[in-house]
């Protein structure tokens, strides 16, 4: 066995052309896609390949992925299913794609179970994905830019919330949110059930979830762009940089990232339910006032801490940071999180990576246009925040949802954890992320030796998913409460 795989330039063209999939196949329309995987399943030979050791190494040249990296190569280019047929190794190690909060916390379940993983994350300033918090140095201006807090309704997420809460990582989240409607009308939801957030803001959270693990080894930033099965282990690598091999890769996002990844990996019944995923877009303004924001018409002061907005096309959600985070200070700075309606991510998106200076100045005029409607104030009346930045989430959460905690293809060795398997939200990303850790601590446990029980989530067909824009349950008072036990 060796330690890396072949450069590109040191092998033979024959052998190398099959795993380079044209760019277009990544953008293949799923009519394209299902044609694909469906002549790509595994074939019965290579399952019968699978019995056991000792027939894995009887056809060990023609179709173990245990040696012969020319069979992986010829089917790649058909996206044909590689079937490991190598014996599990005993102290298995698996390659977590992604450090959002379904891939720490499936790393944190496989930890519990005794098996060692590694989780990559592309995030330059920490991890926790869309758990993502902007702290502007100077000012200090605190900004949570995606989720803003997170409520419980499951047994099994309430039992690692109350673990963040006695370990001080999270709070419970006090203050008044409920619905604005346009003109100014805000109803306020009960304070039940408890809402959370991160302490000083979410991304804290997702730095903290592994800090006192030791199975658990992070590798951040890095960018996973290839993933290749060769001699019993999936060799994955950042731009042609070896990233290390395992026994079992975890996709822990989605996206356009993920179907790339996926595209030339060997693992169509994978690709396939990931390509069905559909995401949505949606702005974020990030704005720091001087001053409170002037109340809403006819009300004697500021009735909340956040609202989901009702009627207005540029506005789906208003939180104050400075005041969830920090109590209400006298003055500090009001740094405020406003996102779009998905329509209107939709309607006005653009690379995120590179948004033009007029689109991101329309966008930051159309939103804050919005929050004085929302308010039921004149246009202008909002002073001009002195600190504003627009990002857009351009996959920013699921609209469709297999409904099934993870996928785990036993022969590709392979699972996909992730918020869209269950819902959009944190709790689903948890649930996730614990489910596929227990799934394939389970596998391992099995020696791999019975691969067809393994099996889970290849085929499920998606619906859409309910609830707000943000991912959350709206009104939030119709979510069960669940007491936990700090
Ligand atoms: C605008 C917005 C508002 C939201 N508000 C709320 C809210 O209030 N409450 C709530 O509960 N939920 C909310 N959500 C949803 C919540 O943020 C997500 O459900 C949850 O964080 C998803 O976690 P995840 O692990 O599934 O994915 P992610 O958090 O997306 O994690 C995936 C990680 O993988 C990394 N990655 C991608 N490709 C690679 C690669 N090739 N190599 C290495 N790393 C890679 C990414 O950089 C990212 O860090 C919101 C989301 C958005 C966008």
């Amino acid at each position: 066995m060796t330690n890396s795989i072949p450069s590109i330039s040191s092998t033979s063209a024959f052998v190398l052309q099959p795993l380079k999939v044209p760019k277009q196949l990544c953008i293949l329309r799923r009519t394209s896609i299902i044609h694909l995987t469906c002549t790509s399943k595994p074939t019965p030979n290579s399952r019968t390949s699978m019995n056991g050791p000792r027939a894995a190494s009887r056809h060990r040249k023609r179709s173990s992925y245990g040696s012969s990296r020319r069979s992986i190569l010829k089917k790649s280019f058909n996206q044909e299913q590689v079937t490991f047929t190598v014996p599990v190794s005993h102290e298995p190690h698996v390659a977590v794609i992604g450090g959002g909060m379904s891939g720490l916390v499936c790393a944190l379940e496989l930890e519990k179970r005794g098996v060692r993983s590694t989780v990559f994350d592309t995030g330059v300033h920490g991890l926790g994905g869309r758990m993502g918090t902007r702290v502007i140095n100077q000012q200090p201006l605190v900004f949570d830019h995606a989720a803003q807090f997170f409520t419980v309704s499951d047994p099994q997420f309430a039992e690692l919330v109350s673990s963040w809460l006695a370990k001080g990582l999270i709070q419970e989240w006090q203050g008044t949110i409920g619905e604005l409607e346009v003109g100014g009308r805000f109803v306020p939801f009960p304070s039940s059930p408890s809402r959370y957030v991160g302490v000083n803001g979410m991304r804290p959270l997702g730095d903290s979830l592994l800090s006192q693990n030791c199975m658990v080894n992070v590798v951040r930033p890095c960018w996973i762009s290839t993933l290749e099965p060769f001699n019993g282990m999936w060799h994955l690598s950042e731009n042609g940089n070896p990233r290390g091999q395992y026994d079992v890769v975890v996709i822990a996002h989605n996206g356009k990232c993920a179907n790339r990844l996926l595209a030339s990996s060997g693992l169509p019944l994978i690709a396939r339910q990931m390509k069905r995923l559909e995401l949505s877009s949606i702005w974020a303004l990030l704005a720091a006032f001087e001053n409170p924001l002037p109340s809403p018409s006819g009300a004697a002061s500021f009735p909340f801490e956040g609202a989901f907005v009702k009627g207005v096309d540029s506005l789906s959600w208003m939180g104050n940071n400075s005041v969830k985070l920090f109590g209400s200070q006298k003055n500090n700075p009001h740094c405020w999180t406003f996102f779009s309606t998905a329509a209107y991510g939709k309607r006005n998106k653009v690379p995120q990576e590179n948004i033009p200076t007029a689109t991101a100045e329309k966008v930051k005029t159309g939103m804050l246009e919005g929050v004085e409607a929302a308010l039921g104030l004149p246009k202008g009346s909002i002073p001009s925040p002195f600190y504003t930045r627009v990002q857009l989430w351009g996959a920013a959460l699921p609209t469709n949802t297999p409904g099934i905690p993870c996928i785990f293809d036993p022969y590709g060795r392979a699972g996909i954890c992730g918020d869209w398997l269950l819902g959009s939200n944190i709790e689903s990303a948890a649930l996730s992320g614990m489910a596929l850790g227990n799934h394939i601590a389970d596998y391992l446990q099995s020696g791999g030796l019975c691969p067809e029980e393994f099996a889970v989530g290849l085929h499920n067909e998606f619906h859409p998913v309910g609830g707000h824009d943000i991912g959350l349950t709206v009104p939030a008072n119709e979510l069960p409460a669940l007491q936990l036990t700090p």
